[in-house]
């Protein structure tokens, strides 16, 4: 206890959290008091209106104001459990105050105090008392607080944040009062003004950012609705900065290293390019020619060459695998071994049956290798088939660079797999291929690191775009392969008939031998904010009547993130094959999954959905030389969720309907947390070009 307190002390060495207090901290993962500091409020609101005791009502979240006329500490009922007490009084009667395992805050209620108290009105054989109530600042005149006005951030209002608490994300066991109340004492303690700021002072005044201590003060405990917002900017810039500062750190660990310095043979790979069934988009050229130079290049202090790390970004549909191919025939043809990676067997499977085409006629052996099998082309036999072989052979052949493409999910990169010179490694529909992963492809017999390059298809803003792909040069496709016939796609709203006509023409469809998707917003349980039950649509009982009423002639199939992965496979390869004609899914079919013999996708509840992650879904369908449809069904007849249905009528590309989500429906559509590892606060950087652009200049005058 005598101990200096500092912001890397433990949140126990301050205080005395209960057993399910303890157990909501680390699952929040807060252990120091910095932690406690860099938990911040989601919203403040208002302070309340106070009650006279007389009105109070068991079971009621309740402010009270009261002068304190006795107070004391004890030991509670059920022994051990230590609590302070205390009795307040107004002009309309008295109450008992209980603060269970926080016998300190009697401390602060002594007698003849007067003070706000909020908590919750309990009962105990019959006698009313508030339960565990936050002390709030004696200094508040009454008559404003029984305003009772609600204060938001970015709410012009001339009230005095003094009125309105910080609202704290609550978790079982952990209440936004405990937040609030322990947050005050140790701003009261002076702790951030010990915290280290990880933003130089220079861009602090450049951009106008409050210092760390006092953005710690002012989002907790703000004065002005104007400090609130200052800090939240302050933080979501050091958020959207660590995370470039990181990733430009990261690329210069990388390109640390050596690669081989790849010198391609041009005439064959024109030879190569040449036997595609297609002609080349000229942005997949430049791609192509960026990818080369890499190869070639870097600077001469490397031993080899300087790694490439780049992105290839486009759109489905847009050729990235004609890209990998033929910068693979590249590296293969100058005798240099080659890694492909799929996030899934299904994919990783799809892209040996395309480099089987692609390689057919050339001396170049092409392996895949899955946690259910190991495959290798060509046969001995048959060349033009490929066979089974044993784990440990299809290693051996790779360890002696015998197999120079290898294709596969994340067994590529474990540590069984040796190689002899692995010099280039693709990386398929990744959100991202960290610092960890990188260090595995680091090859130990040769010390050298493959050129990467990663491909995606996501659809983001640019300023996502920027902040986490911030270590990797860009390549984009931005224009599809000519002669692809446009989708027709339609908006459905929620009228029988014409839904019923949509599925007539399906039927038609697939009486011609071709297939549909179905995605539902949900799995399965039902909404219960939505009225229309009817026409919310969930994949499950989609299924069941799809089946039954709708199309029974045909199989109908399920498949969604809850599936066991090998189930999920498993529907997928069975709609592959055909076998499968109606494929009900949530939102999961969106990666990558190609079964150009799908024609139609009929989307329900499409007004859920962003505009970019509707243009994935459709580009399910966008796969085949037959004429594809989609028809968004639509739950309302809201004018604006429908005019923003029809941008996808006219959108150029899914990055052009990223910028439009963020700036029609917001950064929180985007859903960072989870997909990116950037917070909501982080987030709203995301919807401000110019402070990501700042936030990068300065990162990239750090390293
Ligand atoms: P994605 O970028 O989504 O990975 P794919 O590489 O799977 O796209 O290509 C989609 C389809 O387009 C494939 O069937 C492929 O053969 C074809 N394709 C690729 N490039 C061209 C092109 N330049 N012209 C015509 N078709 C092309
Ligand atoms: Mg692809």
């Amino acid at each position: 206890k005598s101990m200096a307190l500092t912001p890397s002390s433990l949140i126990t060495d301050r205080f005395r959290p209960n057993a399910a207090q303890l157990k909501a901290l680390d699952k929040l993962g807060l252990k120091t008091l910095a932690d406690l500091l860099r938990y911040f409020p989601a919203r403040y609101g208002a302070l309340g209106t106070a009650c006279k005791i007389k009105e109070l009502k068991v079971g009621e979240e309740a402010i009270i104001f009261g002068q304190v006329t006795k107070s004391e500490t004890k030991k509670a009922w059920r022994k051990k459990i230590p609590m302070a007490e205390a009795t307040v009084k107004d002009e309309t009667g008295q109450i008992k105050i209980i603060w269970f395992h926080q016998a300190y805050l009697a401390k602060r209620a002594s007698a003849g105090t007067s003070a706000y108290f909020r908590g919750r009105v309990a009962e105990r054989k019959g006698q009313i008392y508030l339960a565990n109530p936050e002390i709030m600042s004696q200094a508040i005149n009454e008559t404003k607080l029984a305003a009772g006005n609600s204060l938001f951030i970015g709410e012009d209002t001339a009230l005095s944040a003094s009125q309105s608490v910080p609202v704290y994300p609550e978790t079982r066991g952990l209440s936004s009062g405990w937040f609030h109340h322990h947050l005050k004492t140790i701003l009261e303690e002076n702790l951030p003004e010990q915290m280290v700021d990880p933003i130089p002072a220079e861009l602090l005044a450049k951009y106008h950012l409050p210092r760390l201590s006092t953005a710690l003060v002012w989002i907790h405990a703000p004065r002005r609705p104007a400090d609130a917002a200052a800090a939240r900017k302050r933080f979501s810039f050091e958020e959207i900065f660590l995370i470039q500062l990181a990733r430009l750190r990261d690329r210069a660990l990388y390109r640390a290293h050596s690669a081989a310095r790849i010198e391609v043979e041009t005439e064959k790979l024109a030879e190569f390019v040449k036997r595609f069934t297609f002609k080349l988009t000229a942005a997949q050229e430049r791609a192509i020619a960026e990818i080369l130079k890499d190869f070639k290049g870097g600077s001469p202090r490397h031993g080899g060459a300087e790694p490439m790390t780049r992105l290839l970004e486009g759109d489905v549909g847009s050729g990235k695998t004609a890209v990998a191919a033929a910068t693979a025939d590249a590296a293969a043809t100058a005798g240099y071994e080659v890694g492909y990676m799929a996030p899934t067997e299904i994919l990783a499977r799809q892209h040996f049956e395309n480099f089987i085409e692609f390689f057919k006629n050339l001396n170049i052996q092409v392996g895949l290798i899955t946690s259910s099998g190991c495959y290798k082309f060509p046969a001995k036999v048959d060349r033009r088939g490929f066979t089974d072989i044993s784990r440990a052979q299809l290693l051996k052949w790779v360890a002696n660079g015998e197999i120079p493409i290898l294709i596969g999910t994340h067994a590529l990169i474990q540590k069984s797999v040796k190689w002899k010179n692995l010099a280039y490694a693709i990386i398929d529909e990744q959100h991202r291929f960290g610092t960890k992963q990188r260090a595995k492809l680091v090859q130990k017999n040769t010390g050298f690191a493959p050129h990467l390059l990663s491909m995606t298809a996501t659809p983001i803003p640019r300023t996502l775009a920027l902040t986490i792909y911030g270590d990797l040069d860009l390549s984009l496709l931005d224009e599809l392969p000519a002669g692809r016939k446009e989708i027709i796609t339609r908006i459905v709203p929620p009228s029988a008939p014409e839904r019923q006509q949509v599925y007539e023409s399906i039927r038609e469809q697939l009486n011609a031998g071709r297939q549909a998707y179905v995605i539902c917003p949900r799995i399965n349980e039902p909404d219960p904010t939505k009225a229309n039950a009817l026409q919310t649509k969930s994949a499950k009982a989609e299924q069941t009547r799809l089946s039954e009423k709708v199309f029974p002639e045909f199989t109908v199939a399920l498949v969604h993130s809850k599936l066991k992965p090998k189930d999920k496979e498993e529907i997928m390869a069975n709609f592959a094959s055909g076998k499968i004609k109606i494929l009900v899914a949530t939102s999961v079919v969106e990666v990558g999954v190609n079964v150009p013999n799908a024609t139609s996708i009929i989307i329900e509840g499409a007004e859920r959905f962003g505009l970019a992650q509707l243009h994935q879904l459709r580009g399910r369908v966008f796969r085949s030389s037959h004429q594809a449809y989609c028809y968004l069904f639509t739950e309302t007849k809201s004018e604006n969720s429908i005019k923003r249905l029809k941008a996808l009528a006219h959108a150029k590309n899914g990055f052009e309907l990223a910028e439009l989500d963020l700036a029609l429906r917001g950064a929180g559509l985007l859903s960072g947390e989870k997909q990116w590892g950037i917070s909501d606060l982080g987030m709203e950087a995301i919807k401000n070009i110019n402070l990501v652009t700042a936030a990068r200049q300065s990162a990239q005058a750090l390293t």
